[in-house]
Order: structure tokens, then C-alpha cells, then sequence
């Protein structure tokens, strides 16, 4: 195991994000020390059954003193109020990070309440599944995906380095850029289709009972993956969708425009139009298969769903 980056992390929100930090932090020996809080009673109560951390605490304030590495892991317009508690109780010399998805909001409401003597460098892990809570997280989430930092231009480049040297730790490869541009890149490659998503599967939920069923019943895999991201925590997208305001609807009207356009191509009969797009596309998946960010295996969206027989 490597030598630890830090001496104590604490996490504050520990559903999804910040367990699997615990349990990959701990797997990677990145801090001697893993401590952490989270709203509730119910699930500070849950993690200590789970025994993922090294000691859960009753306040934010009480987990981030002595910590020399902080990560804010709360839904994205919790964040403000997150760091308002914990400012003065801040050790001299912590990083204070975090790891909501999306990044100019956290920034303009985080970074005022960080003390002179803290760093602040912001980060989102582009890692996640549709499940939420202190039960879902697991070490290997981040391995082979992404974490973009984004620190602010008087953010210390010490600090970056090392928030980079964890996250590599924990296996993710690691990239940095501006608050503004990671929420256009996002809202697009992730905010967007959360939103087809949820609308898509929206649209089945009005449907005619009768219809319905039908839909449910002969649900291909095009639709069973959409109601697997549909799926994924309301309070954390209600955030992402109310802080990434500008950048979500200036995609929205691109894609309505490609969408208007694609309309159009099927009522002419355009076919070459149609297979042309597509073509395009599929090599886009290849593209991202070639990155290592997905595999070729064919996902029927029911491997871990359906129970094997001996259940
Ligand atoms: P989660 O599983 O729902 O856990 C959220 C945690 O935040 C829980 O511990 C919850 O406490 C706490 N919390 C919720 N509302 C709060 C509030 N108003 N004040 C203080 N604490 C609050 O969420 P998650 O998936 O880990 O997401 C956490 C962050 O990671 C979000 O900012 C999200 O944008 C970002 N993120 C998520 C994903 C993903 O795929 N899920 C991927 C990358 C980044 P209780 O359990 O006590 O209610």
C-alpha cells in the first residue's frame, strides 16, 4: 500500500460520492484517518453499521476539525450552507474540496466562506450510477473515469497538485479546467440526457393506463436504459438543473434545433439524411469505447436485475 496523502479526510454527505471515496480511500491507503458526517440520523446510524469510516460524527463542524483534506459530497445547492457551517472551524492549512456536478454555482458559493489559511479547489468526480445512499457506494467507482478540478484562478497550485496526486490514488484520471466551461461540457454530455431521460420516461408515465403496461411489458432496451437514469436521485437533479441554469438551456435549444431537423428529415422521407446522422453517431460510441470509458459487451440493461434462479 502507498504512504497516505493525508492524515485525516473528512467526508460531509456520505450517500453514494462520499462512501465510495471512504471505501476507496481506504482500499488505496490515501489517509491515515477517514472520518465523516451526514445529515441524518438515520443514516450516520446506517454508516456505523457499515463501518466504512473510521468515526462518523454528529456535525460538520465536529468532522472537518483537525481534517487536513475536507470533501463536500451534498447535493450541489446544499453546498453553500455546507461550507457557511464548517468556515470557521476549519484547520490552518486544509484543502477543502468537493464534488458536485456542477461547478460555477459551488464556486460562488463556497469559496466566500473558506478562511484565508484553507485552500479551496473544486472538483467533480464524472463517475455515478442511479443509486443513492450510504449503501450504494463501492472502491472501484472511480477507477478509469474522470475528475475534473476546477480551481479558481487565485487557487494554490499545491493544493491542485495534491487534490490531483488523491484522486489519481483512488484511480481516476484527473483533468483541470474552468468552472464555466466544465458545466457546458457537462450540461451536455450528462445534464442533457438526465433530462431526455426524465422526460422520455415522463411522457410514458402520462400515457393511457392501458398503453402503458404495454410499454412496460415490451420494454426494449432502448427504453429500460432511459428508466435506469430516470432513475437516479430527484434531489441531487432538481440541483443540478437549478444551478446549471445557462449552460442547460443554451444546449437544450441546439438540441431542440437538431431535434426539429431530424423531424423534418423523416416527414420529407429523407432517408440518406437519417443514416447519415446515425452513422456519425455510432462512431461516436466507438470513440468512447476506444477511450476506455465504456465497454462493447451488449448491456440488455437486466444483468444484475434479473435474480438467477436459485433466488
Ligand atoms: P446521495 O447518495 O443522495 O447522498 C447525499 C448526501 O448528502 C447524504 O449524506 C445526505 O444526507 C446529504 N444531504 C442531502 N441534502 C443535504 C442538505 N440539504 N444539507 C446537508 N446534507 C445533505 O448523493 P450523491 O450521489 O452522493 O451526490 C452527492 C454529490 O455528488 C452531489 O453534489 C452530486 O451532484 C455529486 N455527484 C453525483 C454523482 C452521481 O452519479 N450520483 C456523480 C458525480 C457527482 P442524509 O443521507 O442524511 O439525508
Amino acid at each position: 500500500m502507498s504512504t497516505p496523502l493525508f492524515n485525516r479526510v473528512a467526508l460531509v454527505g456520505l450517500g453514494l460520492i462520499g462512501s465510495s471515496i471512504a471505501h476507496a480511500a481506504r482500499a488505496k491507503g490515501a489517509a491515515k484517518e477517514i472520518v465523516g458526517t451526514a445529515r441524518s440520523d438515520k443514516t450516520r446510524a446506517r454508516v456505523k453499521e457499515l463501518g466504512f469510516l473510521d468515526q462518523v460524527m454528529e456535525s460538520s463542524a465536529e468532522a472537518v476539525s483537525g481534517a487536513d483534506l475536507v470533501i463536500i459530497c451534498v447535493p450541489v445547492c446544499a453546498s453553500g450552507a455546507v461550507a457557511r457551517e464548517i468556515g470557521t472551524h476549519l484547520s490552518p492549512g486544509a484543502i477543502v474540496t468537493d464534488v458536485g456536478s456542477v461547478k460555477g454555482s459551488v464556486v460562488s458559493e463556497v469559496e466566500p466562506h473558506i478562511p484565508e489559511r484553507c485552500y479551496f479547489v473544486a472538483g467533480h468526480p464524472v463517475a455515478g450510477t442511479e443509486h443513492s445512499g450510504p449503501d450504494s457506494g463501492f472502491a472501484e467507482l472511480f477507477e478509469g473515469r474522470w475528475c475534473i478540478l476546477t480551481p479558481a484562478a487565485k487557487a494554490s497550485p499545491e493544493a491542485t497538485e495534491k487534490l490531483r496526486a488523491f484522486w489519481s490514488m483512488l484511480g481516476s484520471n484527473v483533468d483541470v479546467m474552468d468552472p464555466e466551461h466544465h458545466d457546458l461540457v457537462l450540461a451536455i454530455t450528462s445534464h442533457i440526457p438526465h433530462l431526455i431521460a426524465y422526460n422520455i420516461v415522463g411522457t410514458v408515465a402520462d400515457l393511457e393506463t392501458d398503453t402503458r403496461s404495454e410499454v412496460i411489458k415490451y420494454s426494449a432496451s432502448g427504453f429500460r436504459d432511459f428508466t435506469r437514469i430516470a432513475a437516479s436521485d430527484p434531489a441531487m437533479w432538481r440541483d443540478v438543473f437549478l444551478s446549471n441554469k445557462d449552460a442547460v438551456l443554451e444546449m437544450l435549444g441546439r438540441f431542440s434545433e437538431d431535434l426539429s431537423g431530424l423531424q423534418r428529415a423523416i416527414r420529407r422521407g429523407d432517408g440518406d439524411a437519417l443514416e447519415q446522422l446515425f452513422t456519425r453517431t455510432r462512431n461516436i460510441r466507438r470513440n468512447i469505447i476506444e477511450a476506455g470509458q465504456e465497454t462493447e459487451k451488449a448491456d440488455f440493461g437486466r444483468i444484475e436485475t434479473i435474480p438467477s434462479k436459485k433466488d
